[in-house]
């Protein structure tokens, strides 16, 4: 953290408009730093640079925001050495070899089957599809290859159990979006085997992964730091909840300090028993799923239906909000899910908005429902919106 203040607090401009002379303790001088949002960012792009940036050490991804401009992210190389770095290392924890093959199913970005050497990921071998032409053809090279994990979102995870029925890796690594109970358990009795979640930002890459022996999500703190934060930009203590916010320590040409993610979490005040030093995170919105307008006109945060059908056995699930006269949640059922409990999750759906705009549950088949431009899923599909 020294290093990091002490190098950008000079070359990136307002870093540097600040003022701040490092304090002895960085976390000190850090405290002093503004909270800085994604908005933020774009309003002053160049601003947020490094004046010494060097291209040929910087690789870019542009974030796949569901909403808004995108914002296009530069790392340096040495963000990457400890994001692999730490890959490494839960691959180790999580029983995997290094030559360790990855399947990446519905890969936005690609075609039929892509194969490839990562040596800096311990050169495992991934293998990658995209648009499917030829179903038969993809699940016979999906079987073939015989994948040690499954690297994907929770939903292509469950996209890809109805094309390759018996596929059995011996883990499925799940991150992008928030993954619910209900689409837990529907890949691990699937696959037969355990899913293991992380949750990050293309800004900060990998900010929390699960524990492999109790599940909880352990913060990446030797290359992150992770603070929680109020409406105000406060700092809460550990248990309570507010804004995710996370300064990369290595990033030292677009710099992501105190960085407010968008996200809602916890850090938790006791320790994880497996004696691992980073401390436990724990999600409580991974996205900003926008609002449901009821008939008068107020609004409502979607998350709060959301997490009320989270509790019933759901594989799948997306709100559509078409008018203010009724609101249609598409469900896909998890199995073992039965009428009475589709009844009480209406019955639930209802009560969380108060009987103000009726819910009605649906069951819909996979290709119902609508996925962002990146291909993630939606928990949210606004057409009074857009
Ligand atoms: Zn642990």
């Amino acid at each position: 953290m020294s290093a990091l203040l002490g190098r950008i607090l000079l070359t990136v401009p307002v870093l540097r408009a600040q003022g701040l002379e490092p304090a002895d303790d960085p976390f000190d001088t850090l405290a002093r730093l503004p909270i800085v949002t994604k908005q933020q960012i774009r309003d002053d792009y160049r601003g947020h640079f490094a004046e010494d940036i060097d291209p040929s050490d910087c690789a870019s991804v542009v974030t796949s925001g569901t909403t808004g401009v995108p914002l296009k992210i530069v790392h340096n190389s040495e963000h990457f050495v400890h994001v692999n770095a730490l890959a490494l290392r839960r691959a180790f924890d999580y029983g995997l070899p290094l030559d360790r093959k990855m399947l990446r199913p519905f890969k936005s970005e690609s075609d039929d089957w892509f194969e490839y050497t990562l040596p800096s990921a311990g050169f495992l071998r991934f293998a990658e599809f995209g648009f499917v032409t030829d179903e038969a053809e993809i699940a016979r090279r999906c079987r073939e290859f015989a994948p040690d994990a499954v690297f994907t979102h929770p939903s292509r995870a469950l996209a890809l159990r109805d094309m390759v029925p018996g596929l059995r890796p011996r883990i499925v690594q799940t991150f992008g979006e928030q993954l619910t109970d209900g689409g837990r358990a529907a890949i691990e009795e699937h696959f037969q085997a355990p899913v293991r979640d992380c949750y990050g930002t293309n800004e900060a890459g990998t900010i929390a992964a699960q524990c492999p022996e109790f599940g909880s999500y352990h913060i990446e703190g030797e290359r992150l730091c992770v603070e929680i934060v109020d409406a105000d930009g406060r700092p809460l203590p550990d248990g309570a909840e507010g804004d995710i916010v996370v300064t990369n320590m290595f990033n030292t040409v677009m710099p992501f300090v105190r960085y407010n993610t968008g996200d809602v979490g916890a850090l938790s005040s006791g320790r994880c028993p497996c004696g691992r030093d980073q401390k436990v995170l724990r999600l409580i919105a991974g996205r900003q799923y926008g609002a449901i307008t009821l008939p008068d006109g107020t609004r409502i945060d979607v998350l709060r239906l959301v997490k009320q059908l989270d509790r019933f056995p759901l594989e799948r699930l997306q709100v559509v909000q078409a008018d203010t006269t009724e609101l249609t949640v598409l469900v896909v059922p998890a199995a073992g899910c039965t009428d009475d409990d589709l009844r009480r999750a209406t019955d639930a759906a209802n009560a969380a908005l108060h009987h103000r705009l009726p819910v009605r549950l649906r069951r819909a088949a996979a290709e119902e429902f609508a996925e962002s431009s990146a291909g993630k899923h939606l928990n949210f599909v606004n057409l009074l919106e857009n």
